[in-house]
């Protein structure tokens, strides 16, 4: 028994039922925000020039939405004309946190520069810590409706006997042509007969944050967003711009956090020749 048991069905959309929201809003704590600016400072102190940086922001695993910290990574790639970021150096970051703290996003400094917002390459660094951020945080998102045009349904031990003998080749399939009919898209075996079925596939949705800011306190913010379906594979980016909600956390940094991290931006960040602007602009 087959037919086109969800195509004969008018549904204007596969149905989709959410099962958790990803975050709209970039939260961070005083904390966290107070460190970055300070990074900003400390480039300007420590190497006597305003220049782009970039870090990750951390979130605990528990509750990875929230912003809690700055990392700082070597800034190797400060080396070239733009701050740029690779897998292998966001794994390897990834491997020195503790293990309740991941990287749940990227946030790096336009310096001097008045350019208020994401660049080209910004967009192509985002791209990259989406990805690893994501197959960190896979949240089951949603159930979401496979259509299948062609789904064929038939009663376990009445389906047609698969062949004994070995299956024939390209071309012999090929010069068999109309004669044997096309397998449907799907084959669903059920034990008892059924007329109607819909599958649904759970979706699993990640995302990250990104931030950039400049020296004269400015902030900006957009979240990206990144599904797939554990059936289909069909995998949707997204982004939107989203405002910063700086929440008050009781933490400060210590005098002893300051001169840490200014011997990190000492060792970790490299000056590099100002040409970012065009660069940036473009
Ligand atoms: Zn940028």
């Amino acid at each position: 028994m087959r037919f086109k048991a969800l195509g004969d069905l008018a549904r204007p959309a596969p149905r989709e039922i959410r099962t958790a929201n990803l975050p709209e809003k970039v939260i961070i704590t005083d904390f966290a925000r107070d460190k970055a600016f300070l990074v900003s400072e400390l480039v300007q102190r420590v190497h006597n020039a305003a220049y782009e940086w970039y870090g990750f922001t951390l979130g605990e695993r528990k509750n990875p939405g929230l912003i809690v910290d700055v990392g700082l990574p070597g800034n190797d790639a400060n080396k070239e004309n733009y701050t740029s970021t690779s897998p292998e150096g966001i794994a390897a970051y990834q491997e020195t946190l503790p293990p309740g703290l991941i990287i749940n996003g990227w946030l790096h400094s336009h310096g001097e520069l008045e350019h208020r917002d994401f660049s080209l390459v910004d967009e192509v660094n985002q791209a990259t810590v989406l990805d690893y951020v994501t197959s960190l945080l896979m949240i089951p998102v949603a159930q979401k409706e496979v259509i299948i045009e062609d789904l064929a349904l038939l009663v376990m031990g009445e389906e047609e006997p698969l062949a004994e003998a070995p299956p024939p080749s390209l071309k012999e399939a090929q010069d068999a042509g109309q004669a044997s009919p096309t397998p449907a898209s799907v084959t669903l075996l059920t034990d008892v007969p059924v007329t109607r079925a819909r599958l649904l596939e759970t979706v699993y949705g990640g995302f990250c944050f990104a931030i950039v800011i400049g020296d004269e306190g400015w902030t900006q913010q957009e979240i990206h967003y990144k599904t797939r379906g554990i059936l289909t594979g069909e995998t949707r980016t997204s982004r939107r711009p989203a405002d910063l909600t700086v929440v008050t956390s009781g933490k400060f940094l210590t005098s002893l956090d300051q001169e840490a991290l200014e011997l990190e931006v000492k060792e970790r960040l490299r000056p590099v020749a100002y040409t970012l602007e065009k660069l940036e602009r473009g």
